[in-house]
């Protein structure tokens, strides 16, 4: 199988009928992106920084972060990098921080909530990035945006640190593009205003899956409800696509589903444009892509948003 794939190398991603896509990849360390180089993949588009704070005692410096950006940024030589800021809490504890142990830490103090409050650690993570940002194609994603409120915060921050940049002499891109990650229900409904603010959108269907059944993955006596496959969360995808579309800005995934083959063709059909994925699916999903056409996928996709049951949506798919 891996030998036929490699045909699938250097090919463009598209579907027969010449629909083009991006693909990119998913990581979580910055030797990563040498991996996805090696497959072919055309970007990154999730960078989980989270990983760059964990297994040590204290947060990282400006300075190795500032290295580890711009080590992605320079190994992907110009092609879009989508660099997530910090995602902690819930299932990602580390332990310097001093957390406190919630009752529910995915419905907590993680991710942007957290670095809105911890601006001293925020801070010196936005300006790592925006230095970086001059030696490639880095955008900023911000996770758990549950409203335009939160990014507009992190829109004022990035003007603070330019200001204080352009002072010293120090290079960035001016114009770095800021985007949201759709993940929860919240930013679902609120997409068509968020569109407007946003420069792109990424879903993230692991999270969106979670928030929209409402189901805790760790009990297994509810764990049957966490499907992408429900219709409610294709509902989400679909609502999110669209209200990104509307306002002409890229909408990607960096969710699990993205390389789902039985998901893929939805997909296209709803207009996504970027999927992020596994350095290892890189070369699967861009077959997959490239097996479908277009009019297929749309006939398909009006079928099954016509479902109103898991059961039924699988039915169609399988
Ligand atoms: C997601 O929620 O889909 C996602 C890509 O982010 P993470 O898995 O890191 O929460
Ligand atoms: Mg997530």
């Amino acid at each position: 199988e891996k030998e036929l794939l490699k045909a699938y190398k250097g090919k463009p991603s598209q579907t027969k009928d010449g629909v083009k896509v991006e693909l990119v990849s998913n990581i979580g360390k910055p030797e990563d992106a040498d991996k996805v180089v090696e497959c072919d993949g055309e970007g990154i588009g999730l960078f989980r920084t989270e990983f760059l704070f964990m297994d040590r005692d204290s947060v990282p410096t400006e300075e190795e972060q500032f290295e580890a950006y711009k080590k992605v940024a320079e190994t992907m030589k110009g092609k879009p990098v989508i660099i997530r800021t910090l995602d902690i809490g819930g299932d990602k504890a580390i332990p310097y921080l001093g957390l406190e142990t919630e009752e529910n830490p995915f419905l907590g103090f993680r991710a942007i909530r957290f670095c809105l409050k911890r601006r001293d650690i925020y801070e010196v993570q936005l300006r790592a990035l925006l230095r970086a940002s001059a030696f490639g194609d880095i955008k900023i994603m911000v996770p758990l945006v549950t409203g335009v409120d939160e990014l507009r915060a992190v829109k004022v921050i990035l003007e603070d640190i330019k200001r204080q940049l352009d002072k010293e002499g120090i290079a960035y891109n001016k114009d770095v593009k800021v985007g949201v990650m759709m993940e929860t229900p919240a930013a679902c409904m609120m997409a068509d205003a968020l569109a407007k603010e946003a420069d792109f959108f990424s879903i993230g269907t692991n999270d969106l899956t979670g928030y929209t059944m409402a189901v805790d993955r760790g009990n297994a006596k509810v764990a049957y409800l966490y499907s992408t496959y429900n219709p409610a969360v294709l509902r989400a995808i679909k609502r999110i696509i669209e209200c990104g579309k509307a306002e002409g800005i890229m909408v990607g995934m960096c969710g699990e589903a993205a390389a789902d083959p039985k998901l893929i063709p939805l997909l296209l059909a709803f207009g996504l444009d970027e999927f992020s994925v596994s350095a290892t699916s890189v070369l699967k999903t861009r077959k997959t892509i490239s097996d479908c056409n277009i009019d297929e996928c749309k006939a398909l996709a009006e079928k099954v948003m016509k479902c109103v049951t898991e059961e039924e949506v699988l039915e169609l798919l399988k």
